[in-house]
């Protein structure tokens, strides 16, 4: 049921992080894995750490928010890897500011990178998708999908909008046998909440108390939710945001 061997896998921003935690965890279930990221000595590292587990990961550089990169990085993926079954849209990033400090070009590079990228890299995963049969499609959300921030607007906008990109991609794709899901991460320990950390007073003890289970995730707790989402167990499963948060989104 949770069986990947065969599938081939593009991870947007994969060589790190929650990119990475989840590409380990559809490696080991047997997919292929394609890391599309910017940063190529950091891909080539995690392409390195995915051979380790058994997969034969290739690493390809991509900028997601520039149209003629994401359309060649599919073709690219596709024409190494001879087919697409999965596309996990993680690549992100954040300018923590107030809306009144936030400058146009800030807000535009938020949504960009979160959002129009996952509305891009699906476009162009889907013809591939339909011609393998079906296929799998997660985006990555946040606690900023549901609540707000200070200090986030466009991340949190972007959050928000990439559960409602979700849904429509499900309704529009579930005819040809696509299944579109988020996954909302709470407080996971990467390099993006360590710069949080820094700019953020007080986040690190502030994230432990408002989560029940009591610590800060790992990036091997969100690989158990993309084999999940990536496999046939999660078939009759689409339009969904599943938060991986220990409770963060469950306590008043
Ligand atoms: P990281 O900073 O570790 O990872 C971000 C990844 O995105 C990097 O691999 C980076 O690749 C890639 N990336 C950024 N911009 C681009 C771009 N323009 N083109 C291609 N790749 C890009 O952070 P996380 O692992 O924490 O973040 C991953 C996702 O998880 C994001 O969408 C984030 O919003 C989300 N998230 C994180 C949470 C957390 O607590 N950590 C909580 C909720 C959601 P490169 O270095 O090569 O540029």
């Amino acid at each position: 049921m949770f069986d990947l061997h065969g599938k081939v896998a593009i991870v947007t921003g994969g060589n790190g992080g929650i990119g990475l935690g989840m590409a380990r965890g559809l490696a080991g279930a047997g997919a292929r894995i394609v890391i599309a990221a910017r940063d190529a000595e950091k891909s080539i590292a995690a392409v390195r750490d995915l051979k380790a587990l058994g997969s034969d990961a290739v690493a390809l550089t991509v900028d997601v928010c520039s149209e003629g990169s994401v359309d060649a990085m599919v073709a690219d993926a596709v024409r190494r890897c001879g087919r697409l079954d999965i596309l996990v849209n993680n690549a992100g990033t954040n300018i923590r500011k107030p809306a009144h400090e936030l400058e146009l070009d800030e807000w535009h590079e938020v949504i960009d990178t979160n959002l129009t990228s996952a509305f891009l890299c699906s476009r162009r995963a889907y013809p591939h998708l339909k011609t393998a049969g079906g296929g799998k499609i997660i985006n990555i959300g946040s606690m900023l999908s549901i609540f707000g921030a200070s200090f986030a607007p466009a991340y949190g906008a972007s959050k928000g909008g990439i559960v409602q990109l979700t849904k429509s991609l499900a309704v529009s794709w579930a005819g040809d046998n696509i299944q579109v899901n988020a996954v909302l991460p709470g407080w996971i320990d990467t390099d993006l909440a360590r710069r949080a950390r820094e700019e953020v007073p007080g986040l690190h003890d502030r994230a432990i108390a408002r989560t029940p289970a009591g610590r800060w995730g790992r990036t091997e707790d969100v690989a158990g939710v993309a084999v999940f989402l990536a496999s046939p167990a999660s078939d009759f499963i689409t339009g969904t945001a599943i938060p991986v948060d220990g409770g963060y989104s469950s306590l008043l």
